[in-house]
């Protein structure tokens, strides 16, 4: 798992980074509105700890911002202003989930893995993306309604990043989608299925672009 930490403060960070990293996390940090902005607009995360006071601003801005590339990384609102309408603002806002500092690691542990849980229940049968909508039960595209004809990998590759998108899919994930365990996979047939697929989307007009991130994997978002 890997976590986006907006937190100004060293001490409240270094602490919770330590934390996560006992617990196999990965976390990256931001200091400001702006650095998150750009960090978290990546996609790379499994989940956002954002704090409000900021020195450029109130972290909560950043959520819409999330929302509207349609990035559904859950969001963990961590304030020191844990009055209920601050509660209530960060919720409205698109938060996931709202935790009041100081707070006890297990808390914050137990809330992560409730939004994941709750992400994770959530999954519709079909999900949208641009003007592409796919059907992870009958592994199906569709972009504005006509059928999308694609080869059966590559649908499972779409399908994968489907079900994660806006998020990092590694390599390692991705083969085990397309691939069967006794088959003998080329180093580059992966990137041979997301360049032909990322070529049919496009002439659809799908309105989404995989976006590859070297030696990592690749991620599914709206296109810009
Ligand atoms: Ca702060």
């Amino acid at each position: 798992m890997r976590i986006l930490l907006v937190e100004d403060e060293d001490e409240m960070a270094s602490a919770l980074s330590a934390v996560l990293k006992s617990y196999d996390m990965l976390a990256d940090r931001a200091t400001s509105l702006m650095e998150a902005a750009e960090i978290m607009l990546a996609g790379a995360y499994d989940a956002i700890l954002l704090d409000r006071n900021l020195p450029d601003g109130d972290g909560i801005s950043l959520i819409p911002k999330l929302r509207a590339k349609a990035i559904p990384t859950p969001v963990i609102v961590l304030t020191a202003r844990g009055q209920l309408s601050d509660r209530v603002t960060g919720l409205d806002t698109g938060a996931d989930d709202y935790l009041a500092k100081p707070f006890a690691v297990e808390e914050l542990l137990a809330r992560l893995r409730a939004v994941w849980r709750r992400a994770a229940d959530l999954q519709p049968d079909i999900v949208r993306l641009g003007r592409l909508s796919f059907n992870l039960n009958h592994c199906e595209a569709e972009v504005d309604g006509q059928l999308l004809e694609l080869p059966r990998r590559e649908l499972l590759v779409l399908q994968t990043l489907m079900r994660r998108m806006g998020r990092t899919v590694v390599r390692s994930s991705l083969e085990a989608a397309v691939y069967s365990l006794d088959e003998e996979v080329q180093s580059n047939a992966l990137d041979t299925h997301v360049s032909r697929l990322r070529r049919k989307l496009t002439e659809a007009g799908a309105g989404v672009e995989i976006h590859g991130i070297r030696g990592v994997g690749y991620l599914l978002r709206a296109a810009s």
